[in-house]
């Protein structure tokens, strides 16, 4: 009868601690036939037992740990070379795991594909942080490494994301995030790499298969030379498309740098509070269609008081400008728009932020326009990096890259959850 509450196939229960308002604790071992001696066949005898305190799934309501006295076993031919062995039951609980088998698969689920904090299921369990955090990391290892969870992808994406801040000055630390941007269906994280520079990115792509990475028709990037060396390097053949995104954070960025120069020509100083042009700081870098009357009268008097030969409001009409690029769904108009801009932003009476915008877009001309070739659009990064910020903010602060890369690849990645009940963790 109890063997049947226990769950647990092939275990005989030894005793319960069932002390009022304390975690259940079931004392078991295996009832199954002993194995037999692996050198010459014989029966086996036990040398001794070891107790293996196991985190176990909350039973009736009650925190619950399991104590597993496993065998130690050895040859019962005295002249058989064996030596002894660990009568092991995966069924009950792996090797090396703190928790059983099925507190292992549930805690991966809770963790990996809701979402949940490793602190808040630790709790649930009665157990410790680190016994969780393993458990998830073991199962979650051999979910994630299942090859068949790349597919064909026919756009590659590569993304910045910034992984920690570490230490007493918050260095920021970043990993590459590599994408399948694909047109058609949404975005799924591939995988992680560490750093920013192009060598472990270049390294994650030679690793594929050849027969996916000449699928591979369109690779996406921000403005940054690592990531354009990433593609001509390990897909020569793949078009590269510039993510409109970090196109208009460009324009953004100029915006404010000009806006920032302009402040300090006029007053002296840099932006407080009440001057024209720091109070305009937000206004500016909003998109136009999102100003109302109110924000559009209130721009407009900000500028005139803090901007007198207009520079912050060219470089705000020509960062406008940049974001009507995607307004346009035609594909040739797109490229003469886009040329014809480069050229007007470059020339002489505009501020230099302005010119050197200009500059910028001339650069990545071609990564700019194949965007409208390609109709990749920039939702799936985006909606890839608001699922890392999401585990980001639950797990505060990762340290380790591979705890960050698990979760986040658990969480992101698209694992086949019905191969959970049968991997074995890692
Ligand atoms: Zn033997």
């Amino acid at each position: 009868m109890c063997e049947l509450l226990v769950g647990l196939p092939e275990v005989k229960v030894l005793g319960v601690e069932d002390v009022a308002g304390e975690t259940l604790v079931v004392h078991v071992e295996q009832a199954g036939d002993r194995p037999w001696c692996h050198r010459c066949g014989g029966r086996s005898r036990v040398k001794d037992r070891a107790q293996v305190v196991l985190a176990d799934l909350a039973c009736f309501g009650r925190r619950a740990r399991l104590v597993w006295h496993k065998f130690r076993l050895c040859c019962g031919d005295g002249d058989c070379e064996m030596g002894s062995w660990t009568w092991e039951d995966p069924r009950i609980a792996h090797s090396r795991q703190a928790m059983t088998d099925r507190a292992g698969r549930w805690a991966t689920v809770q963790v990996g594909m809701l979402g949940r904090s490793v602190a808040e299921v630790a709790r649930e369990l009665g157990c410790d942080w680190h016994t969780v955090n393993d458990t998830v990391v073991s199962y979650g290892t051999a979910l994630v490494d299942d090859p068949a969870r790349i597919a064909v992808t026919t756009a590659l994406g590569l993304d910045e994301t910034l992984f920690v801040r570490r230490g007493e000055w918050h260095r920021q630390e970043f990993v590459t995030s590599i994408v399948d941007v694909s047109p058609g269906r949404t975005a799924q994280l591939l995988d992680v790499v560490e750093g920013r520079k192009a060598v472990p990115a270049t390294a994650w792509i030679n690793a594929r298969p050849s027969a996916w990475r000449e699928g591979i028709a369109w690779g996406c990037l921000d403005l940054s030379g690592p990531y354009r060396k990433v593609f001509d390097d390990a897909l020569p053949n793949t078009a590269q498309v510039a993510d409109p995104f970090h196109v208009v954070k460009v324009a953004n960025g100029k915006l404010d740098e000009c806006r920032r120069r302009v402040q300090n020509d006029t007053l002296g100083h840099r932006g407080r509070k009440t001057d024209p042009l720091f109070r305009a700081r937000r206004l500016l870098t909003k998109a136009h269609e999102r100003l109302d009357d109110k924000g559009n009268s209130k721009l407009a008097g900000l500028l005139a008081a803090g901007d007198p030969k207009g520079e912050v409001r060219t470089a705000w009409h020509a960062k406008e400008v940049v974001r009507s690029i995607y307004d346009i769904s035609d594909a040739a108009l797109a490229e003469t728009f886009v040329c014809e801009l480069a050229t007007d932003l470059q020339d002489q009476d505009h501020p230099v932020e302005v010119q050197s915008l200009g500059r910028t877009l001339a650069r990545w001309f071609e990564e700019i326009t194949n965007w409208h070739k390609a109709s990749v659009s920039n939702g799936p990064t985006e909606s890839v990096n608001n699922l890392i910020k999401r585990i980001k903010r639950i797990g505060f602060g990762f340290r380790t890259f591979n705890h960050y890369r698990i979760r986040v690849l658990l969480y992101a990645g698209k694992p086949n959850w019905n191969l959970l009940p049968t991997i074995t963790p890692r």
